[in-house]
């Protein structure tokens, strides 16, 4: 066994480490008053080559495979979770949708631009009746001659209402029902019959944009058709995999920000004369943190290497995304407690991250449906 990371990927981890502390964190607060990322931010990140670090290089990436991506989701999280999630839903789940069904002239096309960061992509499966029960969708997809017209309507797409495409999932044969009656479609979003509906107003990660898709007789040509017609479900789950694993990266950036910031207040901070950090409660608090991050750091890079070596990763997926999630609430609810009141006032970055953590339980499959999936491995095989 080896648990060392190749000395390229120690390289990546302190430029994107570099590029977060000094390029994002000094912007954070006019990003999440803005609500927005900002384009030259973006064009930053792309030229550094974020946006496709997971891609083989013919396709416009870096060739550095998940655990690549990995590390710079956990190095951005530490930051500003708005900006992993911009990158993840553009680069893990819209990129991730082309890499795993796209035809070779869809990825040159699509992914090629997503991977250098010159378009920016977009996931929608969710709709108001369809969230957990994504196999429920309704939006529909009729063929007409050589092209597919799309009606229907989507929500809580990040990045919904800044993408250049969109992945949408659709019917397109009622009576097969999830397994063969769903298709994916790659829609540029300035096709005529695309519009962008509500923006929501979210708890946290502010600086995301969560929309409202609307698709209204959109005509999308036979080409555009991701991979193939009927596989749509299963490439959404197969995305989701893969998005449920970066997002433990995520929470894991976030987990080991918050044991740093808290120590520091701890140390910092007088009370009865002394260093809050001297009282063993504190260090209790800390050193509870500290177990947590751990166990999801090694949780995480063991699947992402799993990933890479193309090893199935559906129940560990779910794992991960469900453990890591539960944990980075734990711990980052544990730092702000160390901070006391300072911690509930916005002048301390502890309120956003707690804001910022608590989707992690509920986006790319509830924690609850993680849960069922991992239950059905379970039962698949009969043991662990
Ligand atoms: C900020 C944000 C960003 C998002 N981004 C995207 C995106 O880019 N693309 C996209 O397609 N979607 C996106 N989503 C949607 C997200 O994936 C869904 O909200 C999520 O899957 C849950 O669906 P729901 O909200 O309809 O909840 P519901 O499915 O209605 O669930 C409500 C509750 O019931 C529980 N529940 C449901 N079914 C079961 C069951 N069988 N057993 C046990 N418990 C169950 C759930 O766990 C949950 O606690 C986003 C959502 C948010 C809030």
């Amino acid at each position: 066994m080896d648990f060392t990371f190749p000395e390229e990927l120690n390289l990546l981890r302190e430029m994107v480490r570099d590029f977060a502390r000094n390029e994002i964190a000094p912007r954070i607060d006019e990003m999440e008053e803005k609500e927005e990322i900002p384009k030259d931010l973006i064009d930053q990140m792309a030229e550094l080559g974020f946006f496709g670090i997971m891609f083989p290089e013919e396709y416009g990436g870096s060739g550095m495979g998940k655990l690549g991506y990995c590390i710079m989701q956990e190095e951005i999280s530490r930051v500003h979770a708005s900006t992993s999630v911009l990158i993840g839903a553009s680069e893990g789940l819209a990129g991730g949708a082309l890499f795993l069904d796209g035809t070779e002239e869809q990825k040159k096309k699509y992914l090629t631009g997503i991977a250098e960061g010159k378009l920016i992509g977009a996931y929608a499966l969710t709709e108001p009746n369809a969230g957990s029960d994504a196999g429920s969708i309704r939006t529909s997809a009729v063929k007409d001659g050589n092209e597919w017209v799309i009606n229907g309507r989507k929500i809580f797409i990040t990045n919904g209402a800044i993408a250049d495409i969109v992945i949408v999932y659709a019917v397109t044969d009622k009576t097969l029902g999830p397994k063969g009656g769903i298709t994916a479609f790659i829609v540029e979003t300035d096709w005529k019959g695309f519009s962008v509906g509500k923006l929501e107003d979210k708890m946290g990660i502010r600086a995301t944009t969560t929309a409202e898709l609307i698709f209204e007789d959109l005509r999308v040509p036979e080409e555009n058709v991701l991979g193939q017609v009927g596989i749509g479900f299963k490439n959404a789950l197969n995305t989701l995999d893969y998005g449920r694993l970066t997002l433990a990266c995520g929470c894991l950036g976030a987990a080991k920000e918050a044991v740093d910031i808290a120590y520091k207040y701890a140390k910092e901070r007088q009370q009865f004369g002394q260093p809050i950090a001297n009282f063993q409660t504190i260090q209790n608090y800390l050193a509870e943190m500290v177990i947590d991050t751990f166990a999801i750091e090694s949780m995480t890079y063991r699947v992402a290497w799993m990933a890479d070596q193309g090893m199935d990763i559906i129940r560990e997926a779910s794992i991960v995304k469900n453990f890591a999630s539960e944990v980075s609430d734990r711990v980052i609810d544990k730092a702000l407690q160390i901070h006391g009141g300072y911690g509930y006032i916005k002048d301390f970055p502890i309120e956003r991250m707690y804001r910022d953590s608590r989707i992690n339980r509920i986006f790319e499959g509830t924690n609850e449906i993680q849960k069922y999936i991992i239950y059905k491995t379970l039962e698949r095989k009969g043991r662990y």
